[in-house]
């Protein structure tokens, strides 16, 4: 295992079927962590549910100073409907390209943190050291890291990389997300004399067009923009011939730093009326301020491997660190790794290999930078 490197460790990692649902992460998990272990770290293991594991692995640790927390998901995404012209789960690659269902999203990046974790296992005795987290079940909610923020596995971080897919720019945040199913009632009655009941789909799309037309309030945040509303599902009746005496809509917003989460839902209860809010995600904004002092570190670690000094951006999609945060509260955070963002999610789905090994040099660059004496 010693030898192998970064490119080797990522394609190990793709070769297991993580495709979530159903998840299956345990393998791969048992994987990681025996190598951990063979290095030195302490590991834990945690089941979000049958077979669907997540991985803490910590080493070193000070009393003046957390440690530095390295994250990343072990779950993949569906292959989709489309056939792929590659093999999903072996690694195939292609000049720079290694392909794989997950190379971009995000098994480059967890191979990047292992190694750059590698690096460090005997150097961290003394230091405030790292916390590396693995997690199952990301995709489609970040669920599994929700779990384990209930736990008392993760411990203490004093800052957080999350190893997504940013093609090793580093990024300072994400929207927030509230999702909820609004359900109406009404009284059914017969199709042919609708007076006598109540029509619960008129009810859900009244408020479905009350929503298009919602007024946050807020202003829109100086790098993340406004917050947004989407209305995606839309469902009730049994037979045309009925009046419908259930229906619901599935709403999904995003939002921006500054936005309270509760008035905000308060707020949709009193615009939906009767409805009632089956609130299934509710996840913070994820924000940390540029000028933070170990962002700044971290733009000028990563400034040599980009082709601009890096700025203020944000990911366009959701992490487990909206979770990890619950716990880890107020540690500065940064989206950082190998995967192109563009290629998450896609048919043949690739990775350039040499920002893999730039990755492994940014992450080893972190950790020595956050566990200097
Ligand atoms: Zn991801």
């Amino acid at each position: 295992m010693q030898a192998q490197d970064a490119i080797s460790v990522t394609r190990s990692l793709l070769r297991f079927d993580t495709v979530n649902p159903p998840g299956r992460e345990r393998d791969c998990a048992r994987y990681a962590g025996a190598m951990l272990e063979e290095w030195g770290y302490e590991v834990q293991y945690h089941e979000y549910s049958d077979s669907r594991t997540s991985v803490i692995a910590r080493a070193g640790g000070s009393d003046k100073k957390a440690p530095l927390c390295l994250t990343g998901h072990l779950d993949v995404v569906p292959l989709g409907a489309r056939s792929w012209s590659k093999d999903p789960f072996s690694g195939e690659s292609d000049g720079d390209r290694l392909y794989g269902r997950g190379a971009s999203d995000m098994k480059a990046g967890v191979a990047a943190i292992l190694l750059a974790a590698r690096s460090y296992a005997k150097a961290l005795k003394n230091t405030p050291g790292i916390v590396i987290v693995l997690t199952a079940a990301e995709e489609g909610g970040c669920v599994g890291s929700a779990q384990l923020a209930k736990t008392e596995l993760l411990g203490k971080a004093g800052a957080m990389i999350v190893g997504e897919p940013t093609s090793n720019y580093p990024l300072v945040g994400h929207k927030g997300s509230v999702k909820f199913h609004a359900h109406f009632k009404g009284v059914s009655a017969h199709g042919s004399m609708p007076e006598l009941g109540v029509n619960a789909i008129y009810k859900a799309a009244a408020a479905a067009a009350k929503l298009e037309k919602f007024d946050f309030g807020v202003k829109p945040h100086a790098v993340m923009g406004k917050p947004t509303l989407n209305v995606g599902t839309i469902e009730g009746g049994n037979t045309v011939n009925a009046v419908p005496d259930a229906a619901r809509i599935g709403v999904d917003i995003r939002t921006v730093p500054g936005m309270d989460h509760e008035a905000l839902l308060s707020r949709m209860r009193t615009t939906l009326g009767d409805a009632e809010l089956e609130v299934f995600s509710n996840l913070k904004p994820v924000w940390t301020a540029p000028d933070d002092e170990w962002v700044q570190r971290v733009f000028e670690i990563c400034r040599p491997y980009l082709s601009e000094p890096p700025a203020a951006r944000t990911a366009p999609y959701m992490t487990d660190a909206a979770n990890l945060l619950k716990v880890y509260v107020g540690a500065p955070t940064v989206v950082l790794g190998p995967g192109e963002a563009a290629m998450a999610h896609q048919t043949d789905e690739y990775v350039s290999m040499e920002r893999i090994r730039q990755s492994v040099a940014i992450y080893e660059s972190l950790i020595r930078d956050w566990c200097r004496p």
